[in-house]
């Protein structure tokens, strides 16, 4: 087993497969930077299916239990449940997930992906209210398709699904009470997400954060919840039950209350660059040994060597001085 410099292992693998969207969410990818000059990855540049298969296999045998395709918006890049299947027959791996927009998720492709080997699949929602979701995702994109995604997918059988929604001040928490009456009940599990300070072209400031404590206090107003344990090591959202058993609710409160500590998890951006913090500036070469044919113990090794090294803990240290370092894009390595 792999263990950091802080004696943390190597447990997830998230894996970007694109580093474009059809989304401009302004927390994300905000369209005065990401707009028509700007220059994405080359398809060249992009590892191959069969090269993202072969880096996931060597990380399950690190240690890898869960891997998660994100992006970018990761179903932008045709055929991914050819990708899917391949990762699914990785033996020893537990559990693969995705999370999208819900944007490209027909019924068709919800199924394709199921049948594939896709255990499971988040799908990001901000708001219920058409105008101010559509204003944050910043491509007039309507709530109702997302709806709809969401219910292609529980008919696939990917079930329970997790909806994520990022909350920022002044934006959409007033939203916070009308989604979680919408899920309530349904069977499948929101989270609601601090809004983060990833990358360098968001404007994050703290005043725009609501904490995840304030947004538990908005729910409870309304229903009576109780804490949940966490379901294993490093799980990153708080969990809640309605009291009435209408399911769960989640917070993931990476400012307010950061989980370094339990930080199990290593990004794979889409040019095959290893990054072992999500506010991390540098990632890890890995295509150029992947490209010159490199056997599996040298990959191995260089995994190995880097995960060793690795300290970072950027949630528990943000402060003044922080703020200023260069971080890779959200969209460049995703969630
Ligand atoms: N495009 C896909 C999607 O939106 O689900 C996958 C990639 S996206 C980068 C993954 C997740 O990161 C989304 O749920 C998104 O809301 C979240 N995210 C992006 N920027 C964020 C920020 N500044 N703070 C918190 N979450 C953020
Ligand atoms: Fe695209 Fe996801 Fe970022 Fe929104 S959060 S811009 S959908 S990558
Ligand atoms: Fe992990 Fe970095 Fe997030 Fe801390 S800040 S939980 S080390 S990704």
């Amino acid at each position: 087993m792999a263990l950091d410099s802080l004696g943390r292992p190597l447990r997830d693998l998230r894996i970007s497969v694109t580093d474009r969207c059809n989304f401009r969410c302004t927390y994300c990818m905000p369209r005065e930077i990401f707009g028509r000059d700007f220059e994405f990855l080359r398809r060249d540049e992009l590892l191959t299916f069969e090269e993202v298969a072969r880096l996931a296999r060597l990380f399950v045998q690190l240690g890898v239990e869960k891997i998660r395709l994100t992006g970018g918006e990761p179903l932008l890049r045709r055929d991914l449940e050819r990708l899917v299947q391949m990762l699914s027959r990785i033996g020893g791996l537990q559990d693969l997930t995705l999370t999208t927009n819900g944007s490209l998720l027909t019924r068709e492709k919800a199924r394709a992906l199921k049948e594939a080997g896709l255990n499971r699949i988040t799908i990001s929602l901000d708001s219920l209210n058409d105008e101010v979701f559509r204003a944050m995702n910043d491509v007039d994109f309507p709530v109702g398709r997302v709806l709809d995604a969401i219910e292609a997918a529980a008919d696939a059988g990917l079930w329970p699904i997790k909806v994520d929604c990022v909350v920022k001040r002044g934006v959409n928490e007033r939203s916070i009470v009308d989604m979680a009456r919408h899920f309530r009940g349904s069977g499948h599990i929101l989270r609601f997400i601090e809004y983060m300070d990833v990358g360098t072209t968001n404007g994050w400031r703290m005043a725009d954060v609501v904490a995840g404590r304030e947004i538990i206090d908005t729910i409870r107003r309304e229903w009576p919840i109780e804490p949940l344990q966490p379901n294993y090591f490093g799980e990153v959202a708080e969990r809640w039950r309605y009291v009435d058993g209408a399911g769960e609710v989640g917070v993931i409160m990476s400012v307010t209350q950061p989980f370094c500590g339990t930080c199990t998890r290593a990004r794979l951006s889409a040019e095959g660059r290893l990054y072992l913090c999500l506010f991390a500036s540098e990632g890890h070469d890995l295509r150029t040994r992947l490209r010159r044919d490199a056997g599996d113990e040298e990959i191995l090794d260089a995994i190995r060597a880097v995960w060793r090294r690795r300290d970072d803990r950027y949630s528990e240290i943000r402060s003044e001085q922080t703020a200023g370092l260069p971080k890779v894009e959200m969209s460049h390595i995703g969630g």
